[in-house]
């Protein structure tokens, strides 16, 4: 017996796998500081609790709509039309249980085997996999530092194919954090009118988590002509430090949505209720929190790049949302560990760390990046200073 062909075009998610790799070690009796994840490390604000517990309570422990709560449906529409000036309908929002079902179902409601779907590296681990997985093609646009990590409107007019189905913007982004302006989105909308078989997702989970003063600009609302070409996806595991209450959400044109329903109806069914429930909640209640939750992100980011930048052979990118630092670290391939075995590349690199500084931290080349490290200062100060200290004593013992 064995797995599905659309199986072995795939590999596991490297951020979880490193994630569980690093617990697993952990309740071995290891001493580990996992910086591989991204996940706040603040916990779900209080009234959301309550809402989910009075929920449970109320007998909400049933199924609910495939799509989502009518309720939870309303306040996300109203969410995409008052706050990001996308202008959404409830019947044009689809819940899902996670940001990550949006993005799966998105895919898989559309590509046919050699549909090709573009994405501007370094990108986010699960993209590509889930378009291979779907028999479509991810056609990586590498970018550099330099550039900011951002697409430019040239890169994206020759990526661009008769077979293109799709182009994934991120902004915030993960891994880099880069964040396209209004005029770099503008910029590509021209591309885009000029080739009007291509679907834009924008994933914009990280929209909140920003250190600048610019507004946050998202595709369907700088060119709300090409709206009914564009799935805007969010969700509220890194803004309301929710991850795992699985709750994401879309919004796009109905025939999109309609489609990523009918998947749902065969997948998760629907997300949970109780976390529905919560979602409700979040979206309704105060949002002040936020305010210092990202002053806390904005003091741990210059600590961390400060840091890491004080490195030989480390050169980080200062994010500009988002609470990941990105690092190319092209110096430090090629160098000697202590027991004499070279580093080949950086997944070595980060084996290397988690061995020696007992830090867990995810090679660039799991984002399509090279020779360097993604890490996440989604966590306490403290922890952060150790783990720094850490991994510059290991790199000191480099040769
Ligand atoms: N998006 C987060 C990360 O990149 C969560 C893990 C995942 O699903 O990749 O770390």
């Amino acid at each position: 017996m064995h797995p599905s062909k659309a199986m072995g075009r795939i590999a596991a998610s490297r951020t979880t796998a490193i994630t569980d790799l690093a617990t697993s070690l952990r309740a071995a009796g290891r001493d580990i500081i996992s910086l591989s994840v991204g996940e706040p490390d603040f916990d779900t604000p209080p009234h959301v609790i309550d809402a989910a517990n009075d929920a449970m309570r109320a007998g909400q422990t049933r199924y609910t709509p495939v799509a989502g709560t009518a309720a939870l449906r309303a306040a996300v529409a109203d969410m995409f039309t008052q706050d990001m000036s996308i202008a959404a309908t409830p019947d044009g929002v689809i819940i899902t249980a996670g940001g990550k079902p949006a993005i799966f179902h998105a895919l898989a409601a559309t590509l046919d085997p050699g549909d090709e779907v573009v994405i501007p590296a370094p990108y986010w681990v699960s993209y590509p996999e889930i378009v291979r997985y779907c028999g479509g093609e991810a056609r990586i646009v590498p970018t550099s530092q330099s550039a900011g990590y951002r697409l430019s409107a040239m890169q994206l007019a020759d990526a661009i194919t008769p077979r293109s189905r799709w182009l994934i913007l991120n902004s915030p982004g993960n891994p880099t954090g880069a964040i396209y302006s209004a005029d770099d989105l503008a910029a590509l909308a021209d591309v885009l009118r000029a080739h009007p078989h291509v679907m834009v997702l924008s994933d914009d989970i990280y929209r909140p988590i920003r250190y600048g003063d610019a507004p946050h600009a998202s595709l369907a609302q700088i060119a709300p002509d090409l709206a009914d070409r564009v799935l805007t996806v969010n969700g509220l595991a890194k803004s309301h430090a929710m991850t795992g209450w699985r709750i994401g959400y879309a919004t796009g044109p109905q025939w999109l949505i309609s489609a990523m329903a009918k998947l749902q109806s065969h997948s998760a069914g629907n997300p949970s209720s109780i976390s529905q429930a919560g979602a409700l909640a979040a979206l309704q209640g105060p949002q002040d929190f936020l305010t210092g939750w990202v002053m806390h992100f904005a003091r741990r980011r210059t600590l961390v790049c400060g840091a890491l930048s004080a490195m030989p052979g480390v050169v980080v990118f200062p994010p500009e949302g988002a609470f990941y630092a990105y690092c190319e670290t092209p110096d430090l391939i090629g160098k000697t560990t202590p027991d004499g075995n070279i580093i080949g590349d950086d997944e070595a690199l980060c084996r290397y760390l988690i061995e020696e500084a007992g830090v867990a931290l995810v090679p660039a080349s799991s984002f399509g990046g090279e020779n360097g490290f993604r890490l996440s200062f989604a966590a306490s100060d403290d922890v952060l200073d150790q783990a720094l200290k850490r991994i510059g004593a290991a790199f000191a013992r480099l040769g």
